[in-house]
């Protein structure tokens, strides 16, 4: 459910702080993140602020995480070669800061730092 505080992108969803939006459906918002990793970085996030992780998204609405995939992936193609890596940071201790399930799309260019 919606909390008393809204996080960031539950603002940037209702347009009240900017953000450089590049697809937009009922379902799904994705924009560039503000402090890019990789030459293409872009953030996926379902609208509902129901979720806060992808564990609860996978557990809750798995249709709509395989909308963020499949957003991710059309994403990989219009904005980089359609190759990409997801990263879902899950907790504060790996990471996440935003606790609104967001994928992130990191793609045009990744042999450094490759995970394999
Ligand atoms: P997390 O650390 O939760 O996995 O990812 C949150 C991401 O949101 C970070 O990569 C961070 O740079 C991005 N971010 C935080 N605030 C804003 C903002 O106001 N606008 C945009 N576009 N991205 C943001």
């Amino acid at each position: 459910m919606s909390s008393a505080q809204p996080t960031i992108f539950e603002r940037i969803i209702a347009r009240e702080i900017p953000a450089d939006i590049v697809h937009e459906t009922d379902t799904v918002i994705a924009f560039r993140d503000i402090a890019p990793k990789a030459p293409v970085h872009l953030l996926v996030v379902p609208k509902t602020p129901r979720y806060r992780d992808v564990a609860e998204l996978a557990a809750g609405d798995p249709a709509l995480l395989a909308e963020v995939v499949a957003t991710a992936h059309l994403l990989a193609n219009e904005h980089a070669d359609g190759h990409f890596r997801l990263v879902f940071n899950t907790g504060a201790n790996a990471g996440q800061t935003v606790f609104h399930v967001h994928a992130h799309v990191l793609a045009g260019g990744l042999t450094e730092g490759s995970l394999a």
